[in-house]
């Protein structure tokens, strides 16, 4: 039995072959980027914020303590700091920012009575624990008049759009868990506290949205469990992915970048590109003359033509080659394909049956037919013998970033 969870689901959208990595074969590394160790510090801070509110309410100064002790004694040498213009103690600053903002922002912390803090649920989406989702909720109030409140934090340096809060799965997801363990759940706030930039958003789902919600995570489960292929998806996320040194994507730079400049130029694949690329630019340049020599040639053709006509002949004698000018007939079909003139022309040759004459089967079309299973599968299964899938590899060329 496979328990996803928001992340893992989100892991296999943003690249299959991380997800492939960090889920099936289970490759761990010590590696942990500025961003998660940060997001961690914050959440513990929080927690203990509100374990202790069952109590007394803690100041501020000693929650910040509390939060560069575990900022001190968590911090490790595998940190990986991505954005090189930042530096560790931004980050530490903004962490104590975000917990100062949050705490007089919600000082003196009475709008609702806490539930829960860092709550385990699971989901069992068709009621029949072939769909398992589990998730862990950052904090679940009650307000006084019954309404159920969602809370997650995030530390994150960008602020998403309402539309974003709308249709996140998350906490629409973590609704429905609760909503089987506590029989009256009935309103439910999600809320989400972007902490760096002291605000809080927030959004509600209908009950057709949870359904849409659950047939979609359905949809992606079985997505996922049935791919065999599980290919790299590039993206601005690839500089905190934890696996560069496998991926076919950047394991060659991962390789060089730390090599010294000599080393870096005699590496095989960098001598490789440099030519490929110094052969690729005399292609271009070839290609601008080979232009302006067929512009060259164009303007000679004219002037040799009027030449001909001018002298009432037909050759032309240079000193070793000679120049023949003739005249055919030549037949242009109106219109482009697709156009009107050519659908009529096209509507005609069809009532007259010769249609079948001047067609032939459009490969490109049919490749694309095949490869996108655009037909039925009965249809395919009919011409399946006239077609064989091969992988073919191309060479792109492109600038680095
Ligand atoms: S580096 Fe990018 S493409 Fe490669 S596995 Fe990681 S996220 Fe995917």
């Amino acid at each position: 039995m496979t328990y996803y969870s928001y992340s893992r689901l989100g892991t296999f959208e943003d690249c299959p072959l991380k997800y492939k990595f960090n889920y099936l074969d289970k490759i761990k590394r010590d590696e942990e980027s500025i961003e998660a160790f940060l997001g961690s510090r914050f959440h513990e801070t929080m927690e203990k914020l509100y374990r202790d509110l069952r109590y007394r309410l803690c100041s501020l100064e000693e929650l910040i303590s509390y939060y560069e002790d575990l900022w001190s004694k968590n911090y490790h040498k595998d940190i990986l700091i991505v954005r090189r213009e930042r530096t560790v103690d931004d980050y530490r600053n903004l962490g104590r920012r975000c917990i100062e903002d949050y705490y007089k922002r919600y000082y003196p912390f009475n709008r609702g009575r806490t539930l829960a803090i860092e709550k385990r649920v699971i989901v069992d989406i068709n009621g029949d624990r072939k769909y398992l989702i589990q998730g862990y909720i950052d904090r679940i109030d009650q307000l006084a008049d019954g309404t159920y409140e969602i809370h997650d934090y995030k530390t994150s340096g960008s602020l998403p759009e309402q539309t974003y809060f709308d249709r996140d799965r998350q906490l629409a997801l973590y609704q429905i868990g609760i909503q089987n363990i506590w029989k009256d759940v009935k309103k439910v706030n999600l809320i989400w506290h972007y902490v760096a930039f002291d605000k809080e958003m927030s959004s509600v789902r209908s009950p057709e949205e949870l359904e849409t919600l659950k047939k979609d995570t359905v949809v992606l489960i079985n997505k996922i469990e049935n791919t065999e292929e599980f290919l790299p998806k590039e993206s601005a996320l690839c500089s905190w992915c934890p696996y560069p040194d496998l991926c076919p994507r950047q394991k060659h730079n991962y390789k060089t970048e730390k090599l010294l400049v000599n080393e870096y130029l005699n590496d095989d694949g960098v001598k490789l590109v440099n030519t490929f690329a110094s052969f690729d630019l005399k292609k271009k340049e070839y290609k601008e003359k080979i232009k302006e020599i067929d512009k060259e040639l164009e303007k000679l053709k004219e002037a040799v033509i009027k030449y001909a006509v001018k002298e009432g002949i037909e050759v032309i004698m240079g000193s070793d080659h000679k120049l023949k000018i003739s005249e055919k007939q030549k037949v242009s079909i109106l219109g482009k394909k697709g156009s009107s003139e050519r659908k009529a022309l096209e509507e005609i040759l069809r009532r007259l049956n010769k249609i079948e004459e001047v067609s032939t089967l459009d490969t490109f079309a049919l490749e694309r037919i095949i490869k996108d299973r655009e037909w039925d599968d009965d249809i395919l299964e009919k011409i399946k013998d006239f077609y064989t899938f091969k992988k073919v590899k191309s060479v792109s060329l492109s600038k680095k970033k």
